[in-house]
C-alpha cells in the first residue's frame, strides 16, 4: 500500500482516532469499523466509531456496538470529537456526501485523513488511499490493511469475527463479488477459530416474525415485474412503514428476492422514506446498476449493487426507473 511507511509513523504512539462509514451502514460498514478500532484499541490508540445514522439491531451481537456513536442523535459531540481527532479512517464509502453534513466538518479537519473502500469511482479526499474496486468488500481490504501495517499482529478471534461478517453480508454468504483472494482471506479468518455456521445464523437466521411477514406482504402486494426488460421492483410506502412497523435492516435483502425469479436481471427496491425516497438496486451479469444510480438516483455504488435517492414522490421515481430501462437494458 502506498504510504504504508508513512501510517506506520503516524500510528507508532497512541493517537485520538476516528472511523467513519456510510449512511444506512450495513455488514460491511460495521464489520470493517469495528474490526479496524478493535485493532487500533490493541495496539494502545483511542477508536471511536462514528455512522451518520443508525445500524440494523441485528449487528448488536458484534462486540462494543453501544460505543458506536450516531450522528443524527449526538451532533454536537461530533462537531467536538471531529475538531480534537488526529487521525481520520473512512471506510466503505466513495464520496464524502454519504457521511451527510460530516463531511463538510472533516473537510476543514487538519487531522491525517486514510480512506479505504472497494466503491467503484472513488473521490479523491484523503491522504492515503487503499482502494480496490475488485475486493469484496472493505472487510477484506481491511485484513490487507492489517497485514501491511504490521503483519496482522493484533487480530484475535473477534476481529476475525467482524472481518468475515463483512466479507458473508457484501457476498451473500460468498455467492457474488468473491475473487480467489475472498477465499484465501476467509481461509487464513477461519485459523482464528470462527463458528461459520453459528455467524451466518446470527446474521441471517435471526429476524423477527414480523420481518418475515413483511417478506410476504413485500412479495404478495408490493412487487411489479417488468418481463420485456427482464426488470422487477418492490415498493413500500410511507403507510407500509407504519403498518408493519418496518425499522432499519428490515428490508435489508428485500430486493434480492427480485433476482430468484428466472430471467430477471435487474432488481429495484424503491421505499417511500421520511423525506426522500431511497433506490436499492441490484444485478445480475452485466448490467451495470452503479451506472443506472449515478446518472438516475444521485447515487453509486458497485455493478451489480449500488443504491441512490430522489427527492419526488414514490409513484415518480417508480415510474422514472421503469422509464429508464429502454436505455441500459436489450429487450
Ligand atoms: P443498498 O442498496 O444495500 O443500500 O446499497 C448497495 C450498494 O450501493 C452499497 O455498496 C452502497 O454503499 C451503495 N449505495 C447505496 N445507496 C447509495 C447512495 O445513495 N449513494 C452512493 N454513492 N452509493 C450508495
Ligand atoms: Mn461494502
Amino acid at each position: 500500500m502506498e504510504g504504508i511507511n508513512e501510517i506506520r509513523k503516524v500510528l507508532s504512539f497512541p493517537r485520538d482516532i476516528v472511523i467513519f462509514s456510510h449512511r444506512n451502514p450495513d455488514g460491511d460498514a460495521i464489520g470493517s469499523s469495528m474490526a479496524l478500532k478493535l485493532y487500533l484499541e490493541k495496539s494502545g490508540h483511542t477508536a471511536r466509531i462514528i455512522f451518520p445514522s443508525e445500524f440494523p439491531s441485528i449487528y448488536t451481537f458484534l462486540p462494543k456496538t453501544d460505543d458506536i456513536i450516531i450522528f443524527d442523535f449526538e451532533k454536537k459531540k461530533v462537531e467536538e470529537i471531529i475538531k480534537k481527532t488526529e487521525v481520520i479512517f473512512f471506510l466503505d464509502f466513495s464520496g464524502l456526501d454519504r457521511i451527510d453534513k460530516m463531511g463538510e466538518l472533516v473537510q476543514d479537519s487538519n487531522a491525517i485523513k486514510i480512506h479505504i473502500d472497494h466503491h467503484i469511482e472513488p473521490e479523491p479526499f484523503a491522504d492515503y488511499v487503499l482502494s480496490d474496486t475488485k475486493s469484496s468488500s472493505t472487510s477484506e481490504l481491511m485484513y490487507d490493511f492489517f497485514e501491511y501495517l504490521d503483519n496482522n499482529k493484533n487480530i484475535d478471534k473477534e476481529i476475525a469475527e467482524c472481518i468475515m461478517t463483512g466479507i458473508i453480508t457484501d457476498t451473500g454468504s460468498f455467492k457474488y463479488s468473491t475473487t480467489s483472494k475472498t477465499f484465501l482471506t476467509a481461509s487464513k479468518l477461519m485459523q482464528y477459530d470462527i463458528d461459520l455456521n453459528e455467524l451466518q445464523n446470527k446474521i441471517y437466521n435471526s429476524l423477527s416474525e414480523k420481518q418475515v411477514k413483511l417478506i410476504g406482504f413485500a412479495l404478495n402486494k408490493r412487487m411489479e415485474l417488468i418481463p420485456e426488460f427482464h426488470a422487477g421492483i418492490i415498493y413500500l410506502t410511507k403507510q407500509d412503514y407504519k403498518d408493519f412497523d418496518i425499522q432499519r435492516g428490515d428490508t435489508e435483502g428485500l430486493v434480492n428476492y427480485l433476482l430468484m425469479i428466472k430471467n430477471i436481471r435487474i432488481a429495484a427496491l424503491i421505499t417511500e422514506q421520511p423525506t426522500i425516497v431511497k433506490i436499492s438496486l441490484r444485478s445480475k451479469g452485466d448490467i451495470s446498476v452503479q451506472e443506472i444510480a449515478r446518472d438516475n438516483f444521485k447515487g453509486g455504488g458497485h455493478k451489480n449493487a449500488a443504491g441512490g435517492h430522489a427527492y419526488a414522490k414514490l409513484e415518480s421515481v417508480i415510474n422514472k426507473f421503469k422509464s429508464i430501462l429502454p436505455f441500459y437494458i436489450k429487450q
